[in-house]
């Protein structure tokens, strides 16, 4: 075994993987634990001991002391976990919570095979809040591939009613996710979908587990066969607009920019874990069982050593020893920083140890190769290398915008993380197989996107401009995701458009066929030429010295644009994807609307530069454009969507201050959609209903999340407005923390979830400081 990590000190060890029970129920013949090499569980203790779990707390807890951890995980682990039975689990969950929880913050978790959970065992992980990971394969075809009792029974039902339980309003908080090996003869599609349709918080995609001397099978003529299963879930789950975490994609994004990632699968980041067995053995990574028996063995014992003795193994650190501790090739690998030579078992071979690239090599290297700096095949720009999926916030962002108006950097950061999601879907678009129906639509929509590249090459900026207007992702996700009644090679043909924009804005002389819709031919984000009386589905458009002409010289509709002392707001009248909203847009605004319309919102900008200067800052900083709408027979009418990051839609309301209200409001709907690109606040998947004090219905978590922060904004605004205002302000303020105790009390929240309901209680307490 290579020795390269043997000199490094011991560092601290913050996760545990606890076996608490050595055997199983299920017989899954790719199980890694009885199938393969290691087979040191036929001398180990079936169950592990309340005394010896006992003793393992006490040494993590110290070590936790000594190193002043702020946090420990434990995953309680098999074989099956629950076959220690209800007894001895509440004596080792107690053990835990007893020594480790005084020292550092014990997250606790529990991975199962699901055939046994029910819900006194809910109840029992609700008290210790251990929250449950579940295997699972995909549908009932794939997951019985693998996943049988002894006698050859499926699994599958039970493993479905157990997620059915942990999807119970009671015990959701408890879910973890999924965890899914594949197997190349499954579906990569009908896999995901399957797992989608569980409604997990999170999914994790595993390679099985292989050697070099066991290597794991490959079609013949397919050099890397997980790749391409893997990339096709990615597609899948990027034309899906990500609607799950996946702990794999999410680790290679997160390395692609010097991120930790969260699997020792991925990345150069050094190992942090330890796994204790069931007579108490400190041993190495569970994967290592696939090398050669006895692999994961270090010979020590909590019994007899403590945590740093166990990290201080030579295959301990082996595994911490970064770049160094890799062999020739991947050192020299060009994605050696996002791969990390792949998990340590995988590089085995006999004779040479651990000394070896991963045996998963070519499929790691195209799958990162593909996801990170690939060429348009996969959803990027040609420019854009690697796309950037994931940006930097600023530290404190949360607080800061938990605390209501949020700051400049962060609305700007987010802006941008926005911007380069919607090129990744325009490039999808763009590079996606299409119909030839209309070959006039279809020639119009393959110039655009040949343009758009071009354009993106020499003048970045201009095409960031164009599909930086809040509707371009609007239409990327329609046509991603067409609706039932799209007219979807008119969809694409908007390619065009937004090219021509762009070469307007870069100053570039060109011509290419742009899409009639409507009436009208659109360079989204300028404007419209008004298309006449041409019945052609194209019309060729000529862009030079900044503008854009037909030959028969149509008449030109710019998008207007409300300027007040901050603002610089268009008045969106005119994009075809603008109409996105709950409540119907209006059409083109007339001269009277739109002199309405721009005195409106620059009395609203000096009201709030006033008296909300804060707000004001942030509105002018990320606010693109604010859609006209039909107005309601009674009332206020506004509208945000999820699909349009930087614009709001307003009825343009009869009285003054209504609109600076509504300002704030729906742009606090924008921030926090862009927060949670960011921020996992509460768990998507999450169908519960919670009652709010200003609905009758109750509302979602997401729902109420929402609108808890639109209040908070205005009780905010009311505040400032002194006595005029205190009538609302209460009304605000209560409904503020009806929601936030609701949500509370529901444990909808993740820990980041809390920190920022904390954060906006902390706000409308000051607020109620303030008014006194
Ligand atoms: S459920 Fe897990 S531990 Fe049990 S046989 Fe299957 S893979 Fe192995
Ligand atoms: S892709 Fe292959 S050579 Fe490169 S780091 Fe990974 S395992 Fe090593």
């Amino acid at each position: 075994m290579p020795t390269a990590g043997a000199h490094l000190k011991p560092t601290a060890i913050s996760q545990y993987v606890l076996k608490v029970h050595g055997r199983c129920d299920l017989a899954c013949d790719h199980c890694y634990v009885y199938q393969h090499a290691d087979q040191s569980w036929r001398v180990k203790p079936r169950s592990l001991s309340v005394a010896t779990a006992d003793i393992a707390a006490r040494r993590i807890a110290e070590h936790a002391a000594e190193h002043r951890l702020p946090q420990v995980s434990v995953i309680l682990h098999g074989g099956e976990p629950l076959l220690v039975g209800q007894d001895a689990m509440r004596g080792i969950l107690s053990a835990l919570a007893a020594r480790i929880a005084p020292v550092a913050r014990l997250d606790v978790r529990l991975h199962t095979n699901g055939v046994r959970l029910d819900e006194r065992w809910c109840e029992l992980f609700d008290e210790y809040a251990v929250r449950v990971g579940v295997s699972l394969d995909g549908d009932r075809a794939a997951n019985d591939l693998h996943r049988r009792h002894a006698d050859g029974r499926s699994s599958h039902d039970q493993v479905l009613q157990a997620l059915d339980l942990l999807r119970q309003p009671q015990f959701r908080h408890l879910f973890a996710g999924i965890l899914c090996t594949i197997d190349l003869a499954n579906d990569p599609v009908a896999v995901y979908r399957a797992l989608l349709a569980q409604r997990p918080p999170r999914l994790d995609f595993l390679l099985p587990h292989a050697t070099w001397d066991d290597p794991p099978r490959r079609p013949a003529g397919r050099p890397h066969p997980y790749a391409d299963w893997l990339l096709e879930v990615y597609r899948c789950w990027i034309r899906d607009q990500r609607p799950v975490p996946v702990r794999l994609f999410d680790s290679v994004l997160a390395a692609a920019h010097g991120r930790p990632s969260w699997t020792e699968a991925i990345g150069l980041d050094p190992v942090d874990l330890l796994v204790i067995d069931t007579d108490g053995s400190w041993e190495q990574a569970d994967s290592m069982k696939t090398a050669f028996d006895g692999a994961p063995a270090t010979g020590m014992s909590v019994h007899s050593h403590a945590v740093d003795d166990a990290a201080a193994h030579p295959g301990v650190a082996a595994r911490r020893g970064g770049l160094a501790a890799l062999c020739a090739s991947c050192q020299a690998c060009p994605v050696v920083r996002i791969c990390g030579g792949g998990l340590y078992a995988h590089r085995y071979r006999s004779g040479k140890g651990f000394d070896n690239p991963s045996t998963y090599c070519t499929d790691l290297m195209e799958f990162i190769g593909q996801l990170t700096a690939s060429p348009a095949e996969v959803f990027t720009l040609p420019s854009e290398q690697p796309p950037r999926l994931r940006h930097e916030l600023p530290a404190g962002t949360l607080e800061a915008m938990a605390a209501g108006p949020g700051d400049v950097a962060v609305v700007t950061a987010l802006a941008q993380a926005r911007l380069s999601v919607t090129r990744m879907l325009v490039a999808a678009v763009g590079t996606a197989p299409h119909g030839r129906g209309d070959p006039e639509l279809a020639a119009a929509a393959a110039d655009g996107w040949a343009l758009l590249c071009e354009l993106d090459a020499a003048n970045p900026g201009a095409v960031a401009e164009v599909l930086g207007h809040p509707y371009a992702y609007a239409w990327a996700i329609r046509c991603l995701s067409p609706p039932p009644d799209a007219d979807a090679e008119l969809d694409r043909a908007h390619l065009a458009g937004l090219a021509a924009a762009a070469a307007v804005r870069a100053g570039e002389t060109t011509e290419l066929p742009l899409p009639v819709r409507g009436g009208l031919i659109h360079l989204p984000s300028l404007g419209a030429l008004e298309a006449g009386t041409s019945q052609d589905r194209t019309v060729r458009v000529s862009v030079a010295a900044g503008r854009a002409a037909t030959q028969d010289g149509n008449t030109w509709q710019a998008v207007r644009r409300a300027a007040g002392p901050a603002f610089r707001v268009a008045v969106e009248d005119l994009d075809p994807f603008r109409d996105c909203q709950q409540w119907p847009a209006t059409g083109r605004l007339s001269g009277p609307e739109w002199l309405a319309w721009t005195q409106g919102m620059a009395a609203a900008d000096r009201r709030l530069t006033k008296l909300a200067p804060e707000y004001a800052q942030v509105l002018t900083a990320g606010l693109r454009c604010v859609v006209p709408l039909r107005p309601a027979a009674v009332g206020t009418r506004s509208a945000t969507t999820r699909q349009a990051f930087g614009a709001v839609a307003i009825a343009l309301p009869a009285h003054p201050g209504e609109l600076d209200e509504l300002l704030l409001h729906e742009f606090q709907h924008t921030k926090l959609y862009g927060l949670c690109e960011f921020y996992e606040l509460f768990d998507r998947a999450d169908a519960r209903r919670i009652r709010v004090p200003w609905r009758a219905d109750p509302r979602p978590v997401e729902g109420v999340l929402h609108g808890t922060y639109a209040h908070l904004a205005l009780a905010q605004l009311s505040q400032r407005r002194g006595a005029v205002g205190h009538t609302a302000w209460l009304r605000y303020r209560d409904w503020v923390l009806g929601a936030c105790e609701a949500l509370w009390e529901a444990k909808a929240l993740t820990a980041e979830g809390q920190r920022f309901v904390a954060g906006m209680l902390a706000a409308v307490d000051a607020s109620r400081d303030e008014q006194r």
